[in-house]
């Protein structure tokens, strides 16, 4: 794979996995094993430059410095929700900017991760794909921003699980998502288990199957409709992969145990949010190892699209879990800061936390939220 390079066309260290440090090392005349120990100050400690390396030689920090250099996001600001949700709005190297969510809930610290600089799906109600694709984002991207996120965290936080529900397409990037993946799957890196790590696509259907061969994570699908016709209005890629081929795909994914795979539906009212829907809907799951995420649509000035009432999503859920089908409501949050999903990518110029200074996330919950976690009924 070719090496990514920074403006003196040094190479990108962090989008390295740790072979090709070792590699690296051992063409300098240094030890294969001091590779691990760089691996370690690069992502556990999250250091800035190689001389704080202080256990690898001067001479060999030296030349690493020379060959490479230690990417960084630049934060350009952190808006904080009313909900306590956090969104970090980041510049990468080249003046792009980027965002992720930080969504903490009763149980959870999520991070909601970007993999591309804009997106070139085109999902008809989605405000990022207005941007386009602008570019790929790197792995030392991806993976820096739960590495800056936890550096930004007050001690007593953790991140506990990570979506690649961010803006971008994560599978329309698959070359670049695969290293980072590692990376954060690493017990000397980022050390998340495969358990708390999920993507998200609309459906590549290859890359799905790249990434299952590859790694271990969860797997969420934007589904958004339950006819060819209807999904192929809403989501143009239905052209290239039909809605059937996908959930056929879907079917034959070899899952590791317990894995199930998460469809996501956004509820647009008179779109598709009828109870025939919901029928065909509970139709399309048969044979499959899934749970249905309901997003009722965060509403926003550019688009028509309205979100459903609250008895209308609780209907349609109620429905899917009468016929067998498990089925959550996603809770809307962040939206006064414009970090809800479809949001992205419009980010207005205000920040309520100096860059630096350290985030305390306290989770505000509003009168009448959360309905849907009471609703479930027991299974
Ligand atoms: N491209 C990937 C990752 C992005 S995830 C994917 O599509 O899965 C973003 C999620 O938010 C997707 O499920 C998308 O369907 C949903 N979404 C987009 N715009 C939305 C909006 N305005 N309201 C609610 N959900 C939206």
């Amino acid at each position: 794979m070719p090496h990514f390079t920074g403006p003196d066309g040094r190479i990108d260290i962090k989008s390295l996995e740790l072979p090709e440090i070792e590699a690296a090392l051992q063409g300098m005349g240094s030890e294969r094993f001091r590779a691990l120990q760089v691996y370690k100050w690069l992502w556990q400690r999250g250091v800035t430059s190689f001389d704080e390396m202080t256990n690898v030689a001067k001479p060999v920090r030296a030349l690493l410095g020379e060959r490479f250099y230690i990417p960084w996001l630049t934060t350009l600001a952190v808006q904080k929700s009313i909900d306590g949700t956090h969104k970090f709005l980041w510049q990468t190297e080249d003046g792009h900017r980027i965002e992720s969510v930080l969504i903490p809930d009763d149980e959870r610290m999520t991070l909601c991760v970007s993999t591309q600089v804009g997106c070139a799906m085109a999902c008809s109600f989605c405000l990022t794909g207005d941007l386009g694709l602008r570019r790929n984002l790197r792995p030392s991207e991806i993976a820096n921003q739960p590495l800056q996120v936890r550096q930004a965290l007050e001690a007593q936080f953790r991140i506990s699980n990570v979506v690649m529900m961010g803006m971008g397409e994560p599978l329309h990037n698959v070359d670049n998502l695969i290293p980072a993946l590692r990376i954060y799957l690493d017990e000397q890196a980022l050390n998340f288990s495969h358990r708390k790590i999920t993507v998200s696509t609309v459906g590549l259907i290859p890359q799905m199957q790249k990434l299952a061969d590859a790694l271990p994570v969860n797997l969420a699908v934007s589904l958004n409709a339950t006819t060819e016709e209807q999904r192929r209005q809403v989501m143009p890629i239905t052209r290239k992969y039909s809605m059937m081929a996908l959930l056929d795909a879907c079917r034959d994914l070899p899952l590791p145990n317990m894995k199930r795979i998460t469809f996501e539906y956004v509820m647009m009212a008179g779109f598709n949010d009828s109870m025939d829907d919901a029928a065909r809907l509970a139709k399309l799951m048969r044979g499959i190892k899934s749970k249905v995420n309901l997003i009722p649509y965060n509403e926003n000035p550019d688009r028509e699209i309205r979100r459903p009432g609250d008895a209308r999503v609780r209907q349609f859920q109620h429905y899917l879990v009468h016929h067998g089908i498990q089925a959550s409501v996603r809770v809307t949050r962040g939206r006064d800061i414009s970090a809800a999903c479809g949001q992205l990518g419009k980010a207005p110029e205000r920040s309520d936390v100096t860059p630096g200074e350290k985030v305390a996330v306290v989770r505000i919950r509003r009168e009448g939220e959360g309905y849907d976690a009471s609703f479930l009924p027991d299974p």
